[in-house]
């Protein structure tokens, strides 16, 4: 693999993990390496990652890596390239439209975009914003939908809510896209 490839893949990765609301562990896991490795690479240390992990977490988040050259501008989500916030904070409300659902399996995470605001309350709905993990009670680092420390995620879908799940969850992230 060439190095300015490699160099390209941290933030690809890191940006394709927090769109599919794949924590950190879930992803070592997948690839069979240490959350640790995967964190200090997304950090930037490319050399934290075997080349040929590269091409499992490739494979696993769906990036094609011969898509990708030396001169190509990466497509990189906003979430992924925005510069971290002084204060990064989610939208207690699982119902609010500054909270996008994904379903990974049987699950759904809720990955904040960013436009509940920084106050104390959430600029959309009004509701008490999260800015602590409300399992580990670690603060909140970088925007995503798991905690950065502990990897559970943020906001829970409560069971029974609804019947049609994924009819909820396409509307619910229509609802965000026109935010
Ligand atoms: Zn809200
Ligand atoms: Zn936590």
């Amino acid at each position: 693999m060439k190095q300015e490839i490699l160099k390209q893949l941290p933030k690809l990765i890191r940006a394709a993990r927090l769109e599919q609301g794949i924590t950190q562990i879930d992803l070592a896991n997948k690839v069979g390496c240490k959350q640790s490795a995967i964190s200090m690479m997304e950090g930037g240390r490319v050399e934290a990652i075997a080349e040929a992990t590269y091409e499992k977490l490739a494979e696993v988040l769906n990036i094609n890596i011969s898509a990708l050259t030396p001169v190509s501008a990466p497509i990189i989500t906003a979430a992924a390239i925005a510069p971290l916030k002084p204060e990064v904070a989610m939208c207690a409300n699982f119902q609010c439209p500054s909270n996008k659902p994904y379903i990974v399996g049987s699950d759904i995470y809720f990955m904040p975009t960013g436009k509940s605001g920084f106050s104390n309350r959430c600029a959309i709905c009004g509701e008490i914003l999260i800015k602590v993990c409300p399992h580990c009670g670690v603060k909140l680092q970088t925007p995503g939908g798991c905690c950065g420390h502990c990897g559970k995620p943020l906001l829970e879908f409560p069971e029974g809510y609804t019947e049609d799940v994924v009819g909820w969850v396409e509307q619910a992230r229509i609802q965000s896209e026109q935010l």
